[in-house]
């Protein structure tokens, strides 16, 4: 890597962040490329502060994750229909004339993996479970629903957080209540795991077709995978979807589509830190 004055530079924030891989996907993909750039990773102890610090374009973007997409979108001047959708923001691209836009490409992210891991998987089938609400959920919820899921079905441990992200989503959302999760699940065409935890569900109450994905991607094969592998069902993993998301995320920082590579593979070989 040949760092100069005229070094593009992107990254990532949030808090913690010192585990993200999103680095290592980013430089991966810059090393097989001419391009003149580099991605880091930062954990401002005021996003707000920082953010605005960068309007002009000292850096050229920022991915944002937990817990500032939702502050991210707020600082944004303009807000992509995603974003908006989603209530938050996890890419914010400094203008040169002063402007921050902000996008959310969780959603095509968490499409792209059902599309690399569940061959066939059709949305349309039935309604998208969710559990949780917090910024990754707000990501992908409108993203089902334009990709054809009937309804969207938001179960979380604070049910008041659930109302406010069906509040901000027209339509087509229910909130589930925890208790009544199982029958929530019972013609379910996807169950998706957008907690920060290891939720323990009643997989038995859901059809031999649904397909269930966990966002957390530390360990690849999570206890919440493990456990609907071992029922039979089809899975797709979080790390699927990190890169999923990180592809139009480096188009619009970088300028071009990353290159055809196996990042996959220097993924899981920094997960299980064998670099
Ligand atoms: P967040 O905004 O902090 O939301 C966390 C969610 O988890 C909330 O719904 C919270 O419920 C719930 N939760 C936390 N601990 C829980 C527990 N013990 N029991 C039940 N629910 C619990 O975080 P986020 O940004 O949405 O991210 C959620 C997860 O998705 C993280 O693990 C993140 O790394 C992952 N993620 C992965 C990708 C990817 O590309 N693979 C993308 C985005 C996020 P309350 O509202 O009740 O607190």
């Amino acid at each position: 890597m040949n760092i100069s004055a005229s070094t593009v530079i992107a990254g990532v924030a949030g808090s913690p962040i010192r585990h993200s891989l999103s680095p290592t996907l980013h430089n991966t993909w810059i090393g097989a490329t001419a391009l003149d750039a580099v991605y880091l990773a930062f954990e401002p102890v005021s996003f707000g502060d920082f953010a605005r610090g960068l309007r002009g374009g000292a850096i050229r973007g920022l991915n944002v994750t937990a817990p500032f997409k939702q502050l991210a979108l707020d600082l944004a001047d303009t807000v992509s229909p995603a974003a908006r959708d989603a209530g938050a923001a996890n890419l914010l691209i400094f203008e040169k004339g002063g402007d921050i836009s902000a996008d959310n490409t969780d959603g095509i992210g968490l499409l792209a993996a059902l599309a690399e891991q569940a061959e066939g998987f059709d949305p349309g089938q039935g309604p998208a479970m969710i559990l949780g609400a917090g910024g990754a959920a707000r990501g992908v919820a409108s993203a089902l629903l334009q990709a054809g899921a009937p309804s969207v079905r938001i179960v979380n441990r604070t049910p008041d957080r659930a109302r406010a992200l069906a509040a901000n989503l027209s339509g087509r959302v229910e909130v589930v209540e925890p208790e009544a999760l199982a029958n929530g699940l019972a013609d379910a065409s996807v169950v998706i795991n957008a907690t920060s935890s290891d939720l323990v569900i009643p997989l038995d109450s859901a059809p031999r077709s649904v397909v269930v994905l966990d966002m957390i991607y530390r360990p690849l094969t999570t206890p919440f995978l493990a456990r609907a592998r071992a029922r039979g069902l089809r899975t797709v993993d979080g790390l699927a979807m990190l890169i999923g998301q990180a592809r139009p995320s480096f188009e619009a920082l970088f300028g071009s589509p990353p290159p055809d590579i196996d990042v996959r593979s220097v993924a899981i070989k920094t997960l299980e830190g064998r670099t």
